[in-house]
């Protein structure tokens, strides 16, 4: 599943820019989505149709079906190709919505890349908007941001601002918040993410990394139509830590800054105590100061043992260099009239 791009050389080449108008791909994950699945495709092949007739660019939608347990892949394989071309790839298992991203990635034939997730939450009459500020803007990724987060509970707001605060602390290609992983992506700029190499993947942090001229789209997130989230606790804990383990390394650089303030101050306490014995000669309470010097000292230890454990984690499955995902079954349709 190696990124096929990744002998091609710069992607900037002007040969290739000629080209880029050619087709655009929308690529959709899709994980028990039965019930979404019909209406999305209408909508997606109005938006197909619209943008063949206005700006001549061919379409292609990638069905990556997430290891479904619900009807999906039946419903997406009668799905109508009218007025454009239809993959549909299926994995093995559940993956995951950031390898179904990647399988997509490798398997769309581009040269643009439009990714979108496959629940209702991002419109495809916004599709129109993206293509625009990369077709006559000339802009390389054009992302949609969530315009306000007036919905979540406040704890989660709380959450999602410190995680970026985090995660660009220090950082030279910052990631916007709330920023989503409904996203264009030009010729170039595809070419690019297809040179990532990386194995654990964070979508909308290798995007904005590979940097080129970058915009953005406010919308108004609606909310499920049918279902729900398939993001729990665990999981958004789960991609924070991908995120921060692949993009950063603030948690590290805090156990050394945690480490150096507890040495100081140690040392401090023990000129304090030395001088309060031979100066003052006064005698130190040793129990309780001792337990709470171990306690603060073991906690913290064990904290940061399992920060480091984190990134060593990564390490480790970057090293198995295992595939992503794998496909059970795939198949390609031609665009009917
Ligand atoms: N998804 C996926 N695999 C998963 C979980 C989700 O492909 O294991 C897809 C899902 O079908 C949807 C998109 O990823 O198209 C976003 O999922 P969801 O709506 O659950 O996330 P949220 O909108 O809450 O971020
Ligand atoms: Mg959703």
């Amino acid at each position: 599943m190696a990124p096929r791009a990744s002998t091609r050389g710069s992607a900037a080449a002007p040969k290739r820019r000629a080209r880029a108008d050619a087709g655009l791909s929308i690529i959709v994950p899709v994980f028990n989505e039965a019930a979404n699945l019909a209406a999305l495709h209408e909508r997606l092949l109005a938006a197909a149709r619209k943008l063949k007739a206005t700006r001549g660019l061919a379409v292609e939608i990638v069905y990556v079906d997430d290891g479904s347990s619900d009807q999906t892949l039946a419903i997406a394989r009668k799905l109508p190709a009218k007025g454009a071309d239809i993959q549909i790839v299926s994995l093995s298992r559940n993956f995951g919505k950031e390898a179904a991203l990647m399988a997509g990635l490798d398997h769309a034939r581009g040269p643009a890349l439009l990714f979108m997730d496959g629940d209702g939450q991002h419109p495809p009459e916004l599709i129109e908007r993206l293509v625009k500020l990369w077709h006559a803007d000339k802009n390389d990724v054009v992302f949609a941001v969530k315009a306000h987060r007036a919905g979540e509970p406040v704890l989660r707001r709380m959450a999602v601002r410190f995680f970026y605060r985090l995660l660009n602390f220090g950082a030279r290609q910052t990631i916007p918040e709330d920023a989503s992983d409904f996203r264009l992506l030009s010729p170039r700029a595809a070419a690019a993410l297809k040179r990532m190499p990386e194995r654990n993947r964070f979508f909308k942090g290798l995007s904005s990394w590979i940097g080129f001229r970058q915009a953005q789209v406010p919308y108004e997130p609606p909310t499920r139509a049918h279902g729900r989230s398939s993001w729990n606790l665990r999981a958004l804990i789960g991609l924070s830590i991908e995120g921060l383990t692949a993009f950063s390394t603030t948690p590290l650089r805090i156990a050394s800054l945690l480490g150096i303030l507890l040495a100081a101050s140690a040392l401090l306490f023990g000129v304090w105590t030395l001088g309060e014995t031979f100066i003052f000669g006064r005698d130190v309470p040793g129990y309780p100061s001792v337990i709470i010097g171990i306690m603060v000292i073991g906690g913290t230890q064990l904290v940061m043992i399992g920060v480091v454990g984190e990134y060593v984690a990564k390490i480790l499955s970057e090293l198995k260099a295992r595939p992503v995902y794998f496909v059970a079954e795939h198949e390609r349709r031609k665009a009917a009239e």
